[in-house]
């Protein structure tokens, strides 16, 4: 529960992605850097040199190739493993900091600091700012506010300010402030509703804290009542410091180039199930359900299109790799037709509950199943210490033809000791 003298910070990592790259590539420190998104199609994240140079947020590579070029701007492909263990280092750090947080995002979390003296704010997110980025050399923004959605705007506020901290609960001059953001860019207003409160007048996060509360009550939402009461300092959405666990766990890749064959789409599908099994069983789940789905490019739907999937009902609840992958391959050969360029495959595992040995199997003996739990934790281990894909399964082979385009990733993975940097002592 919320109550009114609550101190929120949110706690946002500066051009998050980009910052990762920097950390392991100090050459390109200050210079313009963009990150692509999956097979290098538009831009996701900019460093301040490449804002300055015009690069927009969600351009797609080809149109800004242009001022790449002349500008020397580095490129890379996302390496989102590395983004995760980066995120999971910051979250770590921030947690230290508070005994309730709420993950909100890969480079984001709100943090609880009613217990701080109002007069200790400040000093208090400094060390934070200061703590994150020396424990983990990523560059945060960080902002106040008694409700999650002024946190949002002080944090707005924040990004732009060279002390990267702005607190409102303090502040006298909130209104100044959130005078100075455009109602799209408060937390919690889509497209639809921006377009309708300019419509009628409302321009800021001021204008939307300002309007009477019965108009918004009559003219929209639940979710707008509630995003004018948190700029006004009510609190309407409480922390969640708990993540819920998923309920179903989907992994999808398109591919680099068109595949044609089973035996690729057999690589995909066994190197995918490998990638879920492996999340569900660090979060101790089990699936009662596999989908498998291929397609060709949708953009085909005239000439040769086709897309597929099916789903089935294991007998028996699991979250083991080569019982996953079985059922898995059988379905894809059942919906698989030749003669067909296929752009995408993937798979879902659902109806996620926690693993629990004694509501298992009737039909094996517990010392098999044991044993099989003693290798997947073997193989989740392995792979956790000396790298991904240090133990897998033959049917996932080694080279993966049909693999994302990157062709800009910087290929750091934080599991690797070949990938340590070196240092030379002169
Ligand atoms: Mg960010």
């Amino acid at each position: 529960m919320l109550y009114n003298n609550s101190k929120i910070a949110l706690v946002d990592c500066n051009s998050f992605y980009v910052s990762c790259e920097k950390l392991f590539n100090p050459s390109i420190n200050k210079k313009p850097v963009v990150v692509l998104s999956s097979n290098d199609g538009c831009v996701i994240s900019r460093s301040t040199e490449a804002k300055n140079l015009g690069i927009k947020m969600g351009e797609p590579y080809f149109k800004v190739k242009k001022i790449v070029k002349e500008n020397d701007v580095k490129i890379f492909s996302t390496n989102f493993s590395l983004y995760g263990d980066i995120s999971r280092r910051v979250m770590k750090t921030l947690k230290q900091f508070s005994p309730k947080m709420e993950i909100y995002s890969i480079d984001e979390a709100f943090l609880d600091l009613s217990s701080i003296k109002n007069e200790d704010l400040l000093e208090h997110s400094y060390k934070i700012k200061k703590t994150v980025l020396k424990w983990t050399g990523i560059p945060t923004s960080i902002g106040i506010g008694t409700t999650k959605t002024l946190s949002k705007a002080a944090n707005y506020i924040a990004k732009k300010e060279k002390s990267g901290v702005i607190d409102l609960v303090n502040s006298k001059e909130i209104d100044k402030f959130l005078s100075k953001i455009k109602i799209n860019d408060v937390w919690g207003v889509g497209k639809q509703l921006t377009k309708f409160y300019i419509k009628n007048g409302i321009n800021t996060a001021y204008d939307l804290k300002k309007i009477h509360n019965n108009w918004i009550k009559k003219n929209t939402n639940v979710f707008g009542s509630r995003t004018a009461m948190e700029l006004r300092g009510f609190p309407c959405v409480s922390l969640e410091p708990y993540e819920e666990k998923r309920k179903n766990c989907c992994v999808s890749r398109s591919f680099g180039k068109k595949v044609t064959r089973l035996e690729d789409l057999s690589e995909a599908i066994t190197t995918h199930c490998l990638n879920a099994a492996e999340k569900i069983r660090l979060d101790n789940q089990t699936a009662k359900k596999i989908t498998v789905f291929i397609r060709t490019s949708p953009f085909q739907i005239k000439k040769n299109y086709y897309g597929n999937s099916k789903d089935i009902d294991l007998p028996i609840r699991t979250n083991d790799s080569i019982v996953l992958i079985k059922q898995a391959l059988a379905v894809l050969k059942n919906i698989y037709k030749k003669g067909y360029q296929y752009q995408k495959a993937g798979i879902v595992l659902s109806g996620l509950k926690d693993f629990d040995i004694y509501n298992e199997n009737l039909f094996s003996t517990i010392n098999n199943d044991k044993k099989r739990i003693k290798l997947m934790q073997a193989i989740d281990c392995a792979n956790i210490k000396y790298g991904r894909n240090t133990l897998s399964i033959a049917q996932a082979r080694l080279k993966k033809k049909w693999n994302i385009k990157r062709q800009y990733s910087s290929k750091i993975d934080t599991a690797s000791f070949e990938l340590l940097p070196t240092v030379r002592v002169l």
